[in-house]
């Protein structure tokens, strides 16, 4: 090894750039000097995350908020500076809707993902037919699981709450945060919590009348953050001010000033050397040697550099899925729009029989987001369950998307603009079993030295699990580094 040991960070992606400010900030705590180098393949640092200024919007093209009770995003932003500048959703705007036999139904107060905290809200909403509602009030007669094996969304939400509940509700809740089909999507790696009510108290909703009165709730969210600091500064979302790329300008400027930043270059090629250290080759046929590297990427990526010397640890990561999807940005004068638009955003279930999955409005989420008298919506195309739709060029697309926009929410005439952002193979499916997947990569990647893989593959899709991961990449790789 070097005097001053070389990492490499493959992927400049929230992960990537996680992992070298990370980089920066233990090399200076622990006074050890580093050379690291960040490769990023295209001709801009943020992978699929970005902010565009357009005729007074504040256009997100990717991620447009994350969540605050796992604490790494805040916990970053405060240490770059940016703790100012954290703003939270709206409150006058507090509400979902679900499309319903063609129209846009509120969601039913106290409705958690698959959880009717307010049972009488639920009972009380067209959601769900007579027979619907018995099946969800009959839920605490139904016997527990009494294995603890994994098991799909799907199967958990059938079992204890019925067909409608899952197909209605459920379905496009949690679809619309992982893209998923409910069918193959893992309860143990992504609503772990639900399940654990499931087996200790027998039943969900005895598990809400019992926590009445107790902390039980503030529990949960402790055991999703290990940490246990809550978001409560900004209640469950946070942005930034100007958008979400301050926090992608901060990160790139403790880039360029720590690392050295080769863009336009991919990662094509990496060896791993006998003698210990990494030779890697780029795109442009140039090679390099370095003692450590972190795979910021996502699993396909990273599973492909790792092939040619560990296929195992490779067709591990080849087995996670992804799922490809769109979101088309539009503004329009509220002249347009027949609705009122009076929430975050709506949910579609897929036996709704659309074309589009959901419709975050962003401008009713964050204040700030576009100019008095407009309103800015984001729909989502694809994911798991439609990828077919993404086979269209982007003029079909556009349509499709105007068409659904003008049935559901009456949204007429010309948009002020209207852009579109296509992520092919982007969202990591979490399936049945994925815990196991993760333990045993964890595993593969450990019996090599100096080598970490992180990103949202792995234990946690948003990004603040990215920039968890990045982050630890990093100190795992210094503390063997000089260990
Ligand atoms: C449409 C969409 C909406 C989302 N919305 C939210 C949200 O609202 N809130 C939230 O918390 N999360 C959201 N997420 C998830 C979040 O954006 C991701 O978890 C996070 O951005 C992933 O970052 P990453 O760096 O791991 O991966 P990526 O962003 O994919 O970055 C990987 C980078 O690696 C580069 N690369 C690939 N191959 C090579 C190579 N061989 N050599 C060098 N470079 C290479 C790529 O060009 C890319 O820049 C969303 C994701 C998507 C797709």
């Amino acid at each position: 090894m070097s005097e001053r040991p070389c990492i490499a960070v493959i992927g400049g992606g929230l992960t990537g750039l996680a992992a070298v400010h990370r980089l920066s900030e233990l090399s200076a705590e622990q006074d050890q000097l580093i050379n690291v180098t960040l490769f990023e393949a295209s001709d801009r640092l943020g992978g699929v995350f970005g902010t565009r200024h357009i005729n007074g919007h504040v256009v997100e093209t990717g991620a447009d908020s994350f969540i605050t009770n796992k604490p790494w995003a805040v916990d970053l932003c405060d240490r770059l500076g940016l703790g100012d500048q954290l703003i939270g959703t709206n409150p006058a705007y507090q509400r979902s809707l679900i499309l319903h036999e063609g129209k846009p139904v509120v969601t039913p107060e106290g409705f958690e993902l698959l959880l009717p905290r307010k049972l009488r809200a639920l009972l009380a909403s067209p959601l769900l037919s007579h027979e619907g509602k018995i099946r969800v009030a009959a839920e605490p007669f139904v016997p527990p699981k009494t294995d603890q094996s994994d098991e799909s969304l799907a199967s958990f939400v059938r079992r204890r709450f019925g067909q409608e509940m899952l197909d209605r509700i459920v379905q496009p809740m949690v679809g619309g945060i992982y893209t998923a089909d409910p069918e193959h999507l893992s309860m143990q790696a992504t609503l772990p919590r639900f399940a654990r009510r499931e087996r200790d108290y027998g039943s969900l909703l005895r598990s809400v009348w019992a926590e009445r009165g107790s902390d039980e709730s503030k529990a949960d969210e402790e055991l999703d953050n290990p940490s246990g600091i809550s978001g409560a500064r900004y209640g469950l979302f946070a942005s930034l001010k100007e958008g979400m790329s301050q926090l992608l300008d901060a990160l790139t400027v403790s880039a360029q000033r720590s690392a050295k930043v080769a863009m336009n270059v991919a990662v094509a090629f990496i060896q791993l050397m006998p003698d210990g250290g990494y030779d890697i080759e780029l795109s442009n046929g140039e090679k390099q040697s370095f003692d450590a590297v972190i795979l910021a990427l996502p699993a396909h990526h990273s599973g492909r550099l790792v092939k040619p010397w560990d296929s195992t640890l490779a067709e591990r990561l080849l087995q996670i899925p992804y799922a490809s999807s769109a979101i088309v940005v539009s503004a329009h004068r509220m002249e347009d729009v027949e609705h009122p638009v009076d929430a975050f955003g709506l949910v579609i279930p897929h036996v709704e029989g659309r074309r589009i999955l959901a419709v975050s409005f962003l401008s009713r989420k964050f204040e700030g987001r576009s100019p008095e008298g407009t309103i800015q919506l984001r729909t989502f195309v694809g994911g798991a369950m439609q990828p077919e739709l993404l086979d269209q060029p982007d003029d079909a697309i556009y349509a499709m998307v105007r068409e659904e926009l003008q049935d559901i929410l009456g949204v007429r005439g010309k948009p002020i603009f209207e852009i579109m952002a296509r992520y092919e193979r982007a969202m990591p499916q979490y399936h049945v079993g994925h815990l196991d997947l993760v333990e045993d990569i964890d595993r593969l990647t450990s019996l090599h030295d100096c080598f970490a893989i992180a990103g949202n593959a792995y234990r946690g899709v948003g990004l603040p699990d990215s920039i968890h991961s990045g982050e630890e990449a990093a100190e795992r790789t210094i503390a063997t580094l000089f260990a």
